[in-house]
């Protein structure tokens, strides 16, 4: 049977047969079978029924330049026969690693000219492990080692992607955090501010970050690690006060700032990296997802001039890397990416445009008796679903709302994510009015039905 004539059905079942999903309850999955998505163009889904469906979330926070573009395909295929493979180890290069590695250095932040090529954003958070403690062990301080993290934090599912994460559910399989990782508290005001303020309880938790070097000892940190606005967590955009104190506390303990950009890069903000929306100077600054917009895989780690020339002048080999590390394909498929991101304008419409729209007409959604808030800065979106919108109070249980109205927005054909009853969007940056119009008005129209489901 050819695969043009396999139907939903088939799919489904051959899927639920030998298919082992990522981040997947695998009893319930079986008892419903899974969403073939078939094609895509722009910003649209098509699935195997041949439903139309908004791709709110761009993938997974990935494809930032939209679906069918013909340039990246283009690339990957013209590099796949001139060079399908070829490593950067043992002193080699190829073309598209130095052309990307260029370019890179002259797109993200100031004083970050150096890159470290991975296959995905836990690969290269991995390699900030790495990278930290080994810059340390160079400077003759070996002891710095302990990298600092956040709770609700993620950082990705490989052994040290998940360690540095601070997601429970991860840590209870497999016996994680892997030793020499630790966990402060998120900025989540919504959440936990209680009767704070949200600059007061900014400052509050960035408080955390320096009383756990003063519990540590500062001699015993390597680095903090945190995403600029968090993704998985929620789209938990820090309040104001935060991230100024925080830089402020690396900087007077000498401890690496790892800003952790794997979703904010490229563009989601409306600035190019979360690190420039807010002026953070990072040492390290791990990369993936819209790097290439999702069309292959690849992840960096942008490294420092400090670290770099320290892992220049002071080191001998680094003992690190992947097989694909740089891969020619991926790497000539992330230039075409970014010169489409640049000449374009992409990122500049999200700033003064379009972000602007999306976030104003957002933020409507607040005044639904379901939402008790609405936030968002640029591509980014998130709802709170709550039981009583005056006392800031959550369903019990958490997550059954959120789960509902995921599965009735997508249902209506848009993809919301729920993160327990969170409603986030992340869509791609290409956008326009229009279609931040329909996202919003089938945003709406899930909300009232699940507002209806929950007999509210
Ligand atoms: C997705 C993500 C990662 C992990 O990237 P993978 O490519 O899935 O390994 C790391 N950090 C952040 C902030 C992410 O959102």
């Amino acid at each position: 049977m050819t695969s043009a004539h396999r139907t939903t059905n088939d799919w489904q079942r051959l899927d639920t047969s030998h298919h082992l999903h990522p981040f997947t309850d695998y009893k319930a999955l079986n008892s419903k079978g899974s969403r073939i998505i078939t094609r895509a163009d722009g910003v649209y889904l098509w699935d195997s029924d041949g439903n139309r469906i908004l791709d709110g979330m761009a993938g997974l926070w990935c494809v930032n330049v939209g679906y069918g573009r013909q340039e990246l395909a283009d690339a990957a295929y013209r590099q796949m026969l001139e060079l399908p493979y070829y490593n950067n180890f043992f002193q080699t290069t190829h073309p598209p690693a130095v052309e990307l590695s260029e370019l890179l250095a002259a797109v993200t932040p100031q004083g970050l000219n150096h890159v470290f090529f991975t296959n995905s954003g836990s690969e290269a958070n991995d390699t900030v492990i790495r990278t930290a403690r080994y810059f340390w062990a160079l400077l003759g301080q070996p002891g710095k080692q302990i990298i600092i993290s956040r709770d609700n934090a993620y950082h990705g599912s490989t052994m040290g992607g998940a360690s540095l994460g601070g997601m429970r559910a991860m840590h209870e399989q497999g016996g994680l955090p892997i030793p020499g990782i630790t966990h402060i508290r998120q900025p989540y005001w919504y959440g936990e501010g209680g009767s704070l303020s949200p600059d007061e309880f900014g400052a509050r938790a960035a408080q955390a970050l320096q009383d756990k070097i003063a519990e540590l000892g500062e001699h015993n940190v390597a680095a903090f690690i945190a995403e600029p606005i968090q993704g998985a967590g929620g789209v938990i955009v820090p309040p104001d006060s935060y991230w100024p104190a925080i830089k402020d506390i690396c900087r007077r303990h000498e401890i690496l700032l790892v800003a952790d950009e794997v979703i904010c890069g490229f563009g989601r903000t409306g600035k190019w990296f979360g690190s420039d929306y807010f002026d953070l100077q990072p040492d390290l600054m791990p990369i993936a997802k819209g790097l290439s917009s999702g069309y292959l895989p690849i992840g960096g780690v942008m490294v420092s001039e400090r670290v770099s020339r320290t892992l220049t002048e002071e080191g001998g080999e680094f003992a690190h890397g992947f097989t694909y590390s740089g891969h020619p394909a991926a790497c000539a498929v992330a230039v075409a990416n970014i010169k489409i991101l640049r000449d374009e304008n992409i990122i500049e419409r999200v700033d003064t445009d379009t972000g602007p729209y999306l976030q104003s007409r957002w933020r409507e959604l607040a005044d639904h008796p379901l939402v008790g808030e609405a936030r968002g800065v640029g591509f980014f979106g998130a709802l709170e679903l709550v039981a009583d919108k005056k006392t800031r109070t959550f369903f019990d249980p958490k997550g059954r709302v959120g789960a509902l109205c995921r599965d009735i927005s997508f249902d209506m054909g848009l993809v919301m994510r729920a993160v327990a009853d969170t409603m986030i969007i992340s869509p791609p940056l290409v956008a326009d009015k229009a279609h931040i119009d329909e996202l919003l008005e089938i945003a709406r129209s899930a909300l009232d039905e699940t507002a209806k489901k929950m007999n509210l």
